[in-house]
């Protein structure tokens, strides 16, 4: 039986990228990620900052399409990365309802998830999530960083340990872990993926990738 994380989250989305190397590519950075986990079979989760993604209205209109092809769903990050702990419930509630209107207009569903900023968590959060129908994710358990499952994959091979888990990454990140970490679903297993990529990858780039992983 094939061993898969129950999901792929994806935060950040659209976080404005320091490296100006991205700047006028939100979109084919966007989509090229999204694309690689298309092919693993495992639901990808953007977690949306509204205020962000509103900058960038093709991205916004590309999240509506996958979302209603049911190839992603989006969750919400918040309405902007501020420091959601030490808010109010008051000034939570009118952040979560902003939110909760801004993804049925432009995404047409209503985010169902709060996948909140730094894993950020209090009372205060709880009731006013509950209110607007949301349920808190933070960065516990199921919930597993992809730099630490890149390292004890890379180390074990053992493919059990994404079972049941929510790989996170960011959408400012190059990109290569996530590409790597596809690969690995889709093909069942590193070894097996790192034959597979020498078609898909040049040399030089195909060294980058799986430096360091047992050849
Ligand atoms: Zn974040």
């Amino acid at each position: 039986m094939d061993v898969k994380p129950d999901r792929i989250r994806f935060d950040d989305c659209l976080w404005k990228s320091s490296d100006a190397k991205m700047k006028g590519k939100e979109l084919q950075k966007f989509t090229k990620n999204v694309m690689w986990c298309k092919n693993t079979g495992v639901l990808l989760t953007p977690a949306i900052l509204c205020k962000d993604i509103e900058m960038f209205p093709d991205c916004v209109s590309w999240v509506r399409e996958q979302t209603q092809e049911g190839l992603i769903y989006p969750d919400l990050h918040g309405f902007d990365h501020g420091p959601y702990a030490s808010r109010s419930q008051l000034e939570i509630e009118e952040h979560l309802s902003r939110a909760q209107e801004w993804f049925k207009a432009n995404l047409k569903v209503p985010a169902v998830r709060w996948v909140t900023p730094h894993g950020a968590n209090s009372p205060a959060m709880q009731a006013a999530a509950s209110k607007y129908d949301l349920v808190i994710e933070t960065t516990e358990p199921p919930v597993v960083d992809q730099k630490a499952l890149d390292t004890r994959l890379r180390e074990t091979g053992d493919l059990s340990l994404m079972r049941g888990r929510v790989v996170m990454n960011h959408y400012w990140e190059r990109g290569l872990r996530l590409y790597r970490i596809a690969r690995i679903i889709e093909y069942q297993g590193v070894h097996e993926a790192i034959e597979a990529t020498r078609v898909e990858l040049n040399v030089k780039d195909h060294n980058i990738c799986w430096n360091k992983w047992p050849q």
